[in-house]
């Protein structure tokens, strides 16, 4: 049973209106990456990123495509495009049962906001990080910053030990 959200299902999409999906409820935890990989992806200066259990999103329509991108460090990164207008909707990093999607897509992205700053060491100067999220110069321990009940969704589709 998903959790009931205020204002009704986060939904976003593609810009073509093809691909569509609604998230069965809110993320366990939202990142803004600083790092190259993302920049690059977005071409912009950071990517927002709504963690979530992927059998919680919901494609209403359309069919995004997997491309497997490389990565900085040797490894890849699946990214789900829609196949007409190639949008990046959300991503996979090593684990499919967690997406990332990306904030952006939302279709009221205002509604996000980061509950971490990560890689912040190739973060833009042009960009002020506000004092209420933590920062990282590279990564950080989730079992010490996630709420205990997002903690509890991850551990209930990724166990513990199976994680990196
Ligand atoms: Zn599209
Ligand atoms: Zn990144």
């Amino acid at each position: 049973m998903a959790v009931a959200m205020k204002g009704g299902a986060r939904e976003g999409g593609c810009t073509c209106g093809e691909v569509r999906y609604r998230l069965a409820s809110e993320p366990m935890f939202v990142h803004c990456c600083h790092c190259l990989n993302c920049q690059r992806q977005t071409g912009s200066a950071f990517v927002v990123n709504l963690l979530i259990e992927a059998d919680r999103v919901e494609v209403v329509s359309g069919e995004p495509e997997p491309v497997d991108a490389p990565r900085d460090d040797g490894s890849r990164q699946r990214i789900f495009r829609c196949p007409t207008c190639q949008v990046a909707v959300f991503s996979e990093y090593g684990a499919p049962q967690v997406l990332f999607v990306r904030a952006g897509t939302l279709d009221e992205p205002r509604g996000i906001t980061p509950d971490v700053h990560i890689f912040t060491k190739s973060k833009v100067d042009w960009v002020t990080l506000p004092e209420s999220a933590p920062a990282f110069e590279i990564y950080y321990d989730s079992s010490a910053l996630w709420p205990p009940a997002s903690l509890e969704r991850l551990d209930a589709v990724r166990p513990r030990a199976a994680r990196a």
